[in-house]
């Protein structure tokens, strides 16, 4: 059994199905890669699993739990964390102070004043967001507004900001959208760091294909709505379905 068990999901905009029938299995401790060409729905169903779309049919359990019907928030509780495409940072704080909003709350943000007022009392907490901050190598960095923090170092920041909640899951959509390539290798370092030093399992949806052979364990390939072929990295590379599917993308 998976760590997360995708069945049946269906999701349909109108007239367009953008998920059909979708089954993952998802092993505790894998890092599993979805690729597919742009509206293939990984997006899509990375929504599905964080809570923030409904399919019309299907299964989704993590740890045997059934996530579906359960808040964004409720669901990040269970132990599901996502950092997003765009990096979703808090822009007027600094560094530490974006690691401390979700320890106090969820990243849900829904505490966020009440996390203010308790800051300085709970110095273990900050302990803690301090040696989350070392751990993605920002530990230099804690007072900068993160406003003004590279694209690789706001990447960076959102990474602690999400294990810093100790999550079993963590979801990943593109994280290296947009980079150039240095600060595209730098997050594959660290994520394989991550890998390293935690027992989490990893979902990332990516297009980059440099990342993906660099860090899947596994990889699903989706193309319109559904999985193709699923398998390891190396019976992916070449792979007739999968060449059919990336052509004229
Ligand atoms: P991907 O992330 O693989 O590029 P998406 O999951 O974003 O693909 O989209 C899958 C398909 O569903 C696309 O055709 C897209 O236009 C459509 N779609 C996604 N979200 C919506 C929405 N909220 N309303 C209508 N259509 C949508
Ligand atoms: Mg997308």
């Amino acid at each position: 059994m998976g760590i997360l068990e995708v069945t049946g999901v269906n999701k349909r905009f109108g007239g367009l199905q953008a998920l059909g029938d979708v089954n993952l299995n998802v092993q505790e401790g894998v890092c599993h890669a979805i690729i597919g060409p742009n509206g293939a729905g990984k997006s899509t169903l990375l929504n599905v699993l964080v809570g923030k779309l409904i399919p019309d049919s299907g299964t989704v359990t993590f740890d045997g739990q059934s996530v579906l019907g359960r808040k964004p928030h409720q669901i990040n509780q269970m132990g599901i964390s996502r950092v997003f495409q765009t990096p979703e940072i808090f822009a007027d704080q600094t560094v530490l102070e974006n690691v401390l909003i979700p320890c106090f709350a969820g990243r849900d943000g829904s505490f966020r004043m009440h996390a203010y007022e308790s800051v300085g009392q709970e110095t273990d907490i900050v302990t803690q967001a301090m040696e989350m901050l070392r751990e993605v190598n920002m530990e230099k960095k804690t007072e900068m507004l993160a406003g003004s923090l590279s694209r690789g170092d706001k990447r960076r920041l959102e990474m602690a900001m999400s294990l810093v909640q100790n999550p079993r899951l963590l979801l990943l959509d593109e994280p290296t959208a947009g980079m150039a390539r240095a600060d595209t290798n730098n997050t594959i370092d660290l994520l394989k760091e991550i890998r390293t030093n935690r027992n989490i399992t990893m979902c990332i949806i990516e297009h980059d294909m440099h990342v993906v052979f660099s860090l899947a364990d596994r990889i699903t390939v989706l193309a319109q709505g559904t999985p193709l072929v699923e398998d390891i990295p190396e019976n992916i590379k070449g792979h007739p379905k999968v060449r059919e599917a990336y052509l004229g993308d």
